[in-house]
């Protein structure tokens, strides 16, 4: 036994640990006169500012922060710790693919003529981006069976909206643009969003039991009024579609267009191509299969594949060869037009191929280790939260809080608790056919090591759901911020002009 005389009482007073967390915003920490940079006064004449930039110039700018480099540099530091992030440990987001992001994609995406290319330079002299994007688009088209793939939509919900765009033009040519899109009910919310955005009515397609689309019901709903059915693969439950063969003829029979949902592809890349299932068009999620930092929103890209039919609609500009280098070809009569500015997201673009040909021929290797480890952690779970649908898994796992909710306990709760175990709660409330989901995607990224301290801390938190449910029902306990008022939260957060609420909203801190 160790004798750590004054130690042995480490707990810091209130003002200490504050100084630990740091100060809450940059604002609070806001000094008047503190600079990052001093610079010595001019010993030559000067510019006019007033001259130079007339009415836009400010001598005085309200609420400015005056913070030196080192307050700057903390601040920052220390928020970034508060974070949980897939840098420090699994993030299991189901649906979102927080996959690691190897370091080799961001210094390929930070080379100067990368990096710094201004999207104005004309083509002679930007060939070296242009072919990279020739490039990613051959990629792509080798992995899914396309005729071609554009890369130009910034998400994947964007691509979503340029796929129902390109299917809405190509009716219109044939005659008549149609009346409704079919969406099955565990689709991501974008589907029917972006479905109702290009102009037409959704209608729901209810799963069998086994949470799979079910060829009778489609039959019946399946009229030609209908455009398009838009499809998940694997679906939002993580299952495969089986009868993919028979929905893709039983659309065609009727003249529509089979849209498939690949943000997350990562589940069957280099094992499948969708184009040899009979899909028109599906948009892919690079930021998620094929690896970007994406957490918090951004930025993303979510290339489209179609089929030889949609080729005349996609967006301009598409990239063409032209003697031994490539040219941005804009004169497309029959083109949906932009979906964006430029060219899409370059940098995603860059990380995007780096990524795919650092994998080469052995990109299938993404899909068997996703898809195993999903079922891993369903194998070990399974005895402790209640599966809805309980078919082997593809790259995600849907556990409910049935078991818990006995105990008064909630996914919610159980979400809030897993990150005082230091993990990022897993997907909620999603999909909705799923009451109290828990959404879990390990992605391919995860030793089992930390397999196992996840499932861990999932199996303990069951225990604590069981024998101490107000453990669970008040956390987190250990996070810089406890138990935020989330309806508190959502009412503010709708008041127009309100952008920060999550800074006044009543928290406990633990
Ligand atoms: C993430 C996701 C989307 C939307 O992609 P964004 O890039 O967030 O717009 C659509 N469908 C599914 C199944 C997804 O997982």
């Amino acid at each position: 036994m160790s004798d750590h005389g004054n130690l042995t009482n480490p707990a810091p007073d209130a003002a200490r640990l504050d100084r630990r967390r740091g100060a809450s915003s940059i604002f609070d920490a806001s000094r008047p006169g503190r600079r990052g940079v001093l610079l010595p006064p001019l010993d030559v004449p000067g510019a006019d500012p007033e001259a130079l930039f007339g009415a836009l110039h400010r001598t005085e700018v309200e609420g400015e922060v005056e913070a030196s480099e080192v307050d700057a540099v903390r601040h920052f530091t220390r928020l970034s710790q508060k974070n949980l992030s897939i840098d420090a440990n699994l993030y299991p987001l189901g649906s979102c693919t927080m996959k690691h992001n190897p370091r080799i994609n961001e210094e390929i995406a930070r080379l100067a003529g990368f990096a710094d290319v201004h999207p104005y330079t004309p083509g002679h002299l930007s060939q070296g981006a242009l072919e990279l994007m020739a490039r990613l688009e051959a990629a792509l088209i080798a992995l899914t069976g396309f005729a071609r793939v554009t890369l130009q939509p910034s998400a994947g919900a964007n691509g979503e909206l340029a796929g129902c765009l390109m299917i809405r033009a190509a009716h219109v040519k044939a005659g008549a643009p149609r009346k409704y899109v079919l969406v099955p009910d565990s689709a991501h919310g974008t589907n029917p969003a972006s479905a109702h955005f290009a102009g037409y009515q959704v209608k729901e397609l209810a799963s069998t039991p086994r949470g799979t689309l079910d060829p009778a019901e489609l039959e019946k709903m399946m009229t030609d009024e209908v455009a398009a059915v838009m499809i998940t693969v694997p679906n939002t439950l993580g299952v495969f579609e089986e009868n993919i063969l028979e929905v893709t003829r039983i659309v065609h029979a009727k003249g529509g267009y089979v849209y498939l949902d690949g943000a997350n592809f990562n589940a069957f890349v280099g094992k499948i191509r969708p184009a040899d299932m009979g899909v028109d068009v599906m948009h892919m999620n690079l930021h998620k299969t094929f690896s970007t930092p994406h957490g918090g929103g951004g930025p993303g890209a979510g290339p489209v594949g179609v089929g030889a039919a949609l080729v005349p609609f996609l967006p301009v500009p598409t990239i063409e060869p032209e003697g031994t280098g490539f040219r941005l070809d804009f004169d497309r009569p029959d083109s949906i037009g932009r979906m964006r500015t430029f060219y899409g997201n370059f940098g995603v673009l860059v990380r995007a191929l780096t990524y795919i040909l650092s994998y080469g021929q052995e990109i299938g290797e993404v899909a068997e280790n996703a898809v195993l480890n999903a079922n891993y952690l369903r194998k070990k779970l399974a005895p402790f939260y209640h599966l809805k649908y309980d078919a082997p898994s593809y790259h995600e796992v849907v556990f409910d809080d049935t078991l818990q909710a006995a105990k008064g306990v909630h996914n919610i709760d159980v979400a809030k608790r897993l990150m005082d175990y230091g993990f990022h709660p897993p997907t909620m409330s999603f999909p909705l056919i799923v009451h109290g989901a828990l959404m879990i995607e390990p992605t391919e990224s995860e030793p089992i090591e930390e397999l196992d301290a996840f499932a861990d801390a999932m199996i303990a938190i069951a225990r604590e759901a069981e024998e101490s449910p107000e453990l669970v029902t008040s956390a987190p306990h250990v996070t810089p911020v406890g138990r935020v008022d989330e309806a508190l939260l959502a009412r503010e957060a709708s008041k127009p002009g309100n952008f920060a609420p999550v800074l006044r909203a009543p928290v406990r801190r633990s």
